[in-house]
């Protein structure tokens, strides 16, 4: 049977966890082995046997991963990264000198710093709309030539969400392409090329892997056959930030309980951002999953299931006060990334660089798959410095 076949009718959970229903035709293993070989040998004809010569052209662990991830998105085709920043930035690597690209003033501070530091020198003219505010996105695009807008919901680190149908309206009708960072909503939650958005990128490190032992990347296309996306397997294939084979056999294994461990820890982070709102210490908490949040009635409409499972707050007094209510912490580990089985919290600004405006008070947490009675315990007590 192939995948193809496999795939049809069958829900994304369970394209997920049978990894598409992978057996091997001649041993019958249900889980694949581990591809370590560099090149494929040629058929009688010399053909490419699966269109196979070279590992950096693609290798069978690498293929298995993408294909899953395709069919979790809906996309037409996939490429793995070497990591998160190398799937984000690749579409950037594939414009042309002088292309317009409009990009959301929030979002995970190392592609902005990618654009600020090297996006003019190569030609692109960055500019800069507010996350959420899709009257400046359309302002930016009737102005001119906008190639490439680029967004990612919820954003980091106040996971700000942004109407995905209504930016792929807004890009199209001024002939550009939408590109949406979905690391923190994942396809449990969200789809964005189903929403009319062109290309979604994944930190496949963060919950698509979700054990925080895989650093990769994922970028999946609605249209296998445009120009952008033609380039973008060029830049991969010349520039080479392939995804390496041990880190996709991981990514497939992780990729099987995705269905299970996001539902929880969404359940577990609107517990926890409830608790937060109610209290005392706590100035303000930032999950589209409260009805206050400013993000919440497009998140109601765009995400499936809950709202992911990170979450910020902000503490009274500066960054002193805020890292020493993180340094309390026993259950949640001081780490940064996201998307694990294990809580994690930080200060957030001692993990960016000097891009962003992040709040110096501000506290991120990614909430994990752990009884959440212990998480709030442990909040609890971190935040009993601040009484
Ligand atoms: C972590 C992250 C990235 C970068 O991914 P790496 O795997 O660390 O390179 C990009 N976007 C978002 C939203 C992230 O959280």
């Amino acid at each position: 049977m192939s995948e193809q076949d496999f795939n049809d009718g069958l829900s994304p959970a369970t394209l997920a966890a049978q990894a598409l229903g992978w057996e091997d035709e001649i041993t019958g293993a249900v889980v694949p082995p581990l591809h370590v070989s560099t090149t494929y040998a040629r058929d009688a004809g010399y053909g490419k046997r699966q269109g196979r010569s070279y590992i950096r052209d693609n290798g069978p662990s690498q293929s298995h991963a993408e294909a899953v991830v395709q069919a979790l998105e809906g996309g037409a085709d996939a490429l793995s990264f070497a990591s998160g920043i190398a799937a984000c930035t690749a579409p950037f690597h594939a414009l042309r000198q002088g292309d317009r690209v409009a990009v959301s003033r929030t979002m995970y501070h190392g592609v902005l710093s990618w654009l600020q530091l090297f996006g003019p020198e190569r030609g692109l003219r960055v500019e800069y709309f507010d996350a959420g505010n899709l009257a400046g996105l359309g302002a930016l695009l009737a102005a001119g030539d906008t190639r490439l807008v680029w967004l990612e919901t919820p954003a980091n680190p106040t996971w700000g969400v942004t109407d995905i149908a209504a930016a792929a309206k807004l890009a199209h009708r001024n002939g550009a392409v939408l590109a949406v960072d979905s690391t923190a909503a994942t396809p449990v939650l969200t789809r964005p090329l189903a929403l009319g958005a062109d290309m979604v990128c994944h930190s496949a490190t963060k919950y698509l892997n979700g054990h925080s032992d895989v650093l990769g990347g994922m970028l999946v296309t609605a249209d296998a056959e445009s120009a952008l996306w033609q380039r973008i397997c060029d830049h991969r294939l010349y520039a080479g930030p392939v995804l390496g084979s041990f880190e996709a056999h991981l990514l497939v294994r992780g990729l099987r309980t995705l269905y299970l461990r996001v539902p929880r820890q969404c359940e577990n982070a609107l517990s926890i951002a409830r608790f937060l709102q109610e209290h005392p210490a706590v100035e303000t908490t930032h999950y589209p999953g409260l009805s206050s949040d400013p993000g919440h009635r497009t998140a109601c409409k765009q995400m499936h299931g809950g709202f992911g499972g990170m979450l910020s707050f902000c503490v009274p007094g500066g960054r002193d006060a805020a890292i020493a209510v993180a340094n309390r912490a026993r259950v949640f580990k001081r780490a940064t990334s996201l998307g694990g089985v294990e809580s994690l919290i930080e200060h957030r600004k001692s993990s960016e660089s000097d891009v962003t405006d992040t709040p110096q008070n501000l506290i991120r947490a990614s909430v994990g798959i752990e009884s959440v009675d212990d998480l709030i315990a442990d909040l609890d007590e971190m935040l009993a410095t601040l009484a």
